[in-house]
């Protein structure tokens, strides 16, 4: 299906339903003795590249050097070199992410043309207060966990990190969470870059979710999925 682009607002559930799609996608392809799968499998997120929420953080940036956020730009280009790395026609990548940039989902949405896979867009639908509530949370856990180190990273996190060999979902730093709500450009199914388009909120329960998981099958890896013309 080839490339699901993930997207929604920081600490909007986007993680969590990912991993959600990994599992159902996980069972879909599975293969047989006699039949081998299809399909492999990736998950890409800032977490599996080590990059650091901090990377979006305009507050920390000159206000005269803002248009050129090397670090951001630096993360996109990680993001984007480690999707290249593995994109193709028999391997399904799900990007878990902020995604949060049109222009950058254009381009996402060219490189799956140019090698001739689809890509759709996975939307993650979540009141602004809910979100802020989980970044208030988790917030919160960070400071009972221990002060800060001069990177941003608790001595809790540290461990964890250590022990599971990736870096845990970390809070954003409020003045962040803000400024990168109010850049979120919301994806829009009448252009051809974010379609097709599908959602799923908050709410949406197990049975919701897998008719939206079937639905993005079928169009994009089921035998409705139809030829990805270079051109079009
Ligand atoms: P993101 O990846 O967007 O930062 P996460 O997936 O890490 O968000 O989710 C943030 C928190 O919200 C997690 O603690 C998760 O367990 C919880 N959560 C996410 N989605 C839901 C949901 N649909 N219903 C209930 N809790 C959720
Ligand atoms: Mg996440």
């Amino acid at each position: 299906m080839p490339l699901v682009i993930v997207t929604g607002l920081p600490t909007s559930g986007k993680t969590t339903r990912a991993k959600q799609l990994h599992s159902y996608l996980s069972e879909r392809i599975q293969g047989s003795p006699s039949t081998p799968s299809k399909y492999r499998l990736h998950i890409i997120s800032d977490q599996t590249l080590s990059i650091h929420r901090s990377v979006y953080d305009l507050s920390a940036t000159p206000a005269h050097t803002r248009s050129a956020n090397a670090s951001e730009k630096d993360a996109r280009a990680s993001i984007y070199g480690a999707v290249k790395r593995v994109l193709s026609d028999r391997d399904i990548v799900i990007l878990d992410g902020l995604n949060y940039i049109k222009g950058w989902r254009y381009q996402l949405f060219c490189e799956a043309k140019a090698v001739r896979t689809p890509s759709c867009v996975l939307r993650i639908g979540c009141s602004r207060d809910q979100a802020r509530e989980v970044n208030e949370e988790r917030l919160q856990q960070r400071q009972q966990g221990g002060e800060p180190d001069k990177d941003g990273a608790d001595a809790a996190s540290e461990e964890k990190k250590q022990e599971t060999g990736q870096e845990e979902d970390d809070a954003y730093e409020p003045g962040n969470w803000e400024n990168l709500v109010f850049r979120y450009e919301e994806p829009n199914a009448m252009t051809r870059w974010d379609s097709p388009l599908f959602t799923l909120i908050w709410e949406d329960d197990e049975a919701q979710t897998k008719q939206v998981f079937d639905s993005m099958w079928d169009t994009i890896a089921g035998e409705a999925r139809k030829p990805v013309r270079p051109n079009q």
